[in-house]
Parts: C-alpha cells; sequence; structure tokens
C-alpha cells in the first residue's frame, strides 16, 4: 500500500527506536532519530556490553526487512542451557526440537549495525539532543541542553516515542486525564560481570549454550560473545543474607564466588573487580494504556511496555511492536488515527501477557527451584510433553520458538496449570510420574 509522504520523529536510536526508522523509511517518508545519547558508533567498547537473548519474534521482524541473515552473522545461536548445579556434573538441556535455539548478540554491536542500516537509508540522526517536552495535539518536540535551558522547537506530522522503560513522551501522556500507568520494581537486581576468553580466543565454556548457575534466592548466568568472551549477569536480591548489600570487601566477593560458583573459580579475580566496578540495576514492569495520542504520537518498545528479563522477550517483543504496526500500516494505508487505534488494541493483550509470563518466571527461579513438589510437576510436564509433542507444547517453547500472541501462550500456560492442579492430587505420584496412569490422566483431563 503506498503512503502519503509524512515528516516523522522518533525519539531513541535504541534497538526499537532504529528498527522503526528502517521500517517507516521503507515508505519514502522523512524520517529523523533524536537521541539524548552520543552516537553509539563512537563509543569505545569491547563488544562485551550487555548481550541479548533473539528469539523467533525477533527474527521475523528483521527478516520482513531483509535484515534476518545480515544480523545473524554477528550473533551466536544456543540450542540448549547448560545447567551448572552444586554437586553435580554440568549437563544440558536441549531448548527444543533440532534447529530450533535462541541468539546471542550483543547489545551494542546491534544498535551500531541498525543504526549504520537505517542511516544509509536515509534516516537523520541527531544524536545529543535529549527530547524534554512534547506537545501532543501539534506533534511538536522540545529539545535542548538542560530543562532550564533554551529549547529548540521541531513540528512533525507523527512522533514515536521508542525512548525506553522511563520515555519522556509518555511522561507527558501520564499528565493527561484517563490514563493508566503502573510501574513495579523487584527485589533482585542485577550486576553484569565478565569472563574473559581464553589467550587463543576461545570460549571458556561451551559456546553454544546459554550458561545458568541457579541458586534458589539468586542466579548467575553467562552467554557468549563472538570474541571469545561470556557476558554474565548475577542476579540477587539486594538486600537480606546472600544479597548484593550483604557483599561490601573483596574477601565476601572472593567467598561469595568460590562457595557457590565452584565451577568459575579461575575466574575470581575478574569476577571480584568487575562486581565492585560495575553497577547494580534495577528491573521494573512497567504498563501503560492508552498507548498512542489520537493521530499524532505513539509509543513503541519498552516505553509502552516494560518488563522484567526473565524470558528474554523485552527486545523481542518491541520488534514485534514494529512488525505489528506494519502490517497494520499495510491493511488501512494512510488512516493515522485507525492505525494507531488498531495498533494499541491489538498490541495491548500481548504485551501485559508478556510481563506476567516474565514476572512468573522471576517467582518460578527465586522461590520454586527447592520445591519437590514443582520439581516433580515440571519432570512429568517434561516426559509428557517429550511423548505428545503435539499435545503439549511448553509455554517456553510457545513464546520462544512460535510467532502466535504472547496472550495465546499465558492461556494455554494456565490451561496446563489447571491440568497438572488435578495431576498432582494422584497418590504415591513421586514413583509413578513417568507411568502410563498418569498419561492417561493427562490425555483425559486435555479432553
Ligand atoms: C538485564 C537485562 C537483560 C535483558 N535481556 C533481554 C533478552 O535476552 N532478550 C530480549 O529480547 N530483551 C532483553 N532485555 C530487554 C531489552 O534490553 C529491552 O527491551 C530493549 O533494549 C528495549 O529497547 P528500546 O529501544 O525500546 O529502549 P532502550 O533500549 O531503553 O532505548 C531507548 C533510547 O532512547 C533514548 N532516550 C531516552 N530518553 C530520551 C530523551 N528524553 N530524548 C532523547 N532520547 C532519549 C536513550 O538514550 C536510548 O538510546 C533485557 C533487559 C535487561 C535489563
Amino acid at each position: 500500500m503506498t503512503q502519503e509522504r509524512k515528516n516523522i520523529a522518533i525519539i531513541g536510536s535504541g534497538l526499537v527506536g532504529s528498527l522503526l526508522a528502517i521500517y517507516l523509511k521503507r515508505y519514502g517518508h522523512r524520517i529523523t532519530v533524536f537521541d539524548r545519547r552520543p552516537d553509539i558508533r563512537n563509543i569505545e567498547f569491547s563488544g562485551r556490553s550487555i548481550n541479548l537473548a533473539m528469539s523467533n519474534r525477533g527474527w521475523n521482524a528483521l527478516k520482513a526487512v531483509g535484515l534476518e541473515e545480515e544480523i545473524k552473522t554477528i550473533a551466536i545461536p544456543l540450542d540448549k542451557r547448560a545447567m551448572h548445579v552444586i554437586g553435580k556434573p554440568e549437563y544440558y538441556q536441549k531448548y527444543g526440537k533440532d534447529g530450533e535455539a535462541i541468539w546471542s548478540i550483543s547489545r551494542g554491536v546491534l544498535n551500531r549495525k541498525m543504526i549504520d542500516l537505517a542511516e544509509k537509508n536515509g534516516v537523520d540522526f541527531r544524536f545529543e539532543e535529549k527530547v524534554w517536552d512534547i506537545d501532543l495535539p501539534e506533534a511538536k518536540i522540545f529539545t535542548g541542553e538542560s530543562e532550564k535551558g533554551e529549547w529548540k522547537e521541531y513540528e512533525y506530522d507523527l512522533v514515536f516515542g521508542c525512548d525506553g522503560a522511563f520515555s519522556r513522551v509518555r511522561h507527558k501522556m501520564q499528565r493527561r486525564s484517563r490514563f493508566d500507568y503502573s510501574q513495579d520494581f523487584i527485589d533482585v537486581g542485577y550486576k553484569e560481570l565478565t569472563i574473559p576468553a581464553n589467550s587463543d580466543g576461545t570460549h571458556k565454556l561451551d559456546k553454544n549454550s546459554f550458561h545458568i548457575w541457579p541458586r534458589g534466592k539468586f542466579m548467575f548466568i553467562a552467554m557468549p560473545n563472538l570474541d571469545g568472551s561470556f557476558t554474565c549477569t548475577l542476579f540477587m536480591p539486594f538486600e537480606g543474607d546472600v544479597s548484593f548489600e550483604s557483599i561490601k570487601t573483596k574477601q565476601d566477593a572472593v567467598l561469595f564466588f568460590t562457595t557457590y560458583f565452584p565451577n568459575v573459580k579461575n575466574e575470581i579475580e575478574n569476577l571480584t573487580e568487575d562486581f565492585f566496578k560495575n553497577p547494580t540495576s534495577a528491573m521494573v514492569t512497567m504498563k501503560c494504556y492508552p498507548w498512542t495520542y489520537w493521530n499524532k504520537v505513539a509509543l513503541v518498545g519498552d516505553s509502552a511496555h516494560a518488563v522484567v528479563p526473565f524470558y528474554g522477550q523485552g527486545m523481542n517483543a518491541g520488534f514485534e511492536d514494529i512488525y505489528v504496526l506494519d502490517q497494520i500500516i499495510q491493511e488501512l494505508g494512510n488512516d493515522w488515527e485507525k492505525i494507531f487505534q488498531t495498533y494499541q488494541e491489538r498490541r495491548k493483550p500481548n504485551a501485559d501477557a508478556i510481563a506476567e509470563l516474565s514476572y512468573r518466571n522471576f517467582v518460578e527461579m527465586s522461590s520454586k527451584t527447592a520445591d519437590a513438589n514443582f520439581l516433580l510437576q515440571k519432570k512429568i510436564e517434561k516426559h509428557f510433553a517429550s511423548k505428545y509433542p503435539d499435545k503439549w507444547v511448553p509455554a517456553y517453547s510457545r513464546v520462544t520458538f512460535s510467532l502466535r500472541p504472547y496472550a495465546e501462550a499465558l492461556a494455554e500456560g494456565d490451561a496446563q496449570e489447571a491440568i497438572m492442579k488435578e495431576v498432582m492430587k494422584m497418590p504415591d505420584l513421586d514413583k509413578k510420574w513417568d507411568s502410563r496412569e498418569v498419561e492417561e490422566k493427562i490425555l483425559e483431563l486435555l479432553g
């Protein structure tokens, strides 16, 4: 469908803003992207910055604009989890069927690439230009060096707020009547740490695995980078017995890593140094509605829906927003009021669903992994799913490897949970969890 040429501002040159710019430029619009930060392409980083798991939804959005193959060259496929459980040798859990994988990709490397691609297609970027205010009815934005200083004013036909979880654009919408907004921080924080490469540039752990050290209330994960290093994340309560607050000295950190992560003890020096050098960050679920202001302004990505990272879906969901918005543009053409209305109605239930699923995964990881009943239930589900893959698709697979709506994954997950509640009432289940009797019970409940 052809589109009337518009003058469009995108606030934020992060992953979502730069991909949206690439999508909209295809229609011949004039696109300017503003970012308060310097150009990420000119910032020194070792390629070891935070990394993300890209899954099918993210790839689907990149494929639609011909970028999937190019971006895959800077990503590493992970087809399994490598579990590091105390008292057991390292073991592997395949993610899905053969060929199914999530991909480890550096956020910084990906962001640079996307900005390059957008610029090549004729998108203008204005870095170090922070948006302080926005006039929603007129689609005017105001930028400047400080809140109190002098501002520049720009007027556009459309403005997209891709300015992240603490969005200024949304902040302006929040001041309007009947705007719903909620923000919930969890009591767990995270810290980025690094395991460097071997001296010959190879990886110290299996390169094609997502490494997990589950420790009940806290957890350590590692994802590979192209340069042989691993970016690791330590998730841990801010306060309490074992917490960020409780590790105050170098000795505390050394003791912590040697006690809980014995198989990374050769990396202690590095981990300890990073521990005190790198910040401890918070995680938030943010929900809001509406996401659009009439036919002028729309929120996309984290500015509309920030989720805790325990499903690895934040960026994937943001990319899917863009894919869906584009499909609606193709259906509706130039009617931006209707495009925006349809976009928010279609996406909001799915954004809420992935927020819920991500939060539940956090609760599962932090409080249920030591519960014998929970572990037995998971064992039964896994066994049944492997025998009847068409009848029992785990929620993780629906979210990660399918393109079906997140809301459907949540609903199916709830239905499976209701079935398992009945199954778990069966007597002597720990002795017969893999029996024909249990299978028949599940089949009967599935109807
Ligand atoms: C620990 C952690 C792990 C994660 N792991 C995964 C994962 O494995 N998979 C996954 O899919 N997602 C993951 N995510 C989520 C993912 O990082 C985010 O969903 C994604 O980066 C959001 O992109 P965005 O472009 O919407 O926002 P952001 O990346 O926040 O970008 C916003 C941009 O807007 C700019 N900006 C902000 N305010 C202004 C302003 N006033 N004026 C101008 N510019 C402004 C900022 O400088 C920034 O460049 C993870 C998140 C965390 C915290």
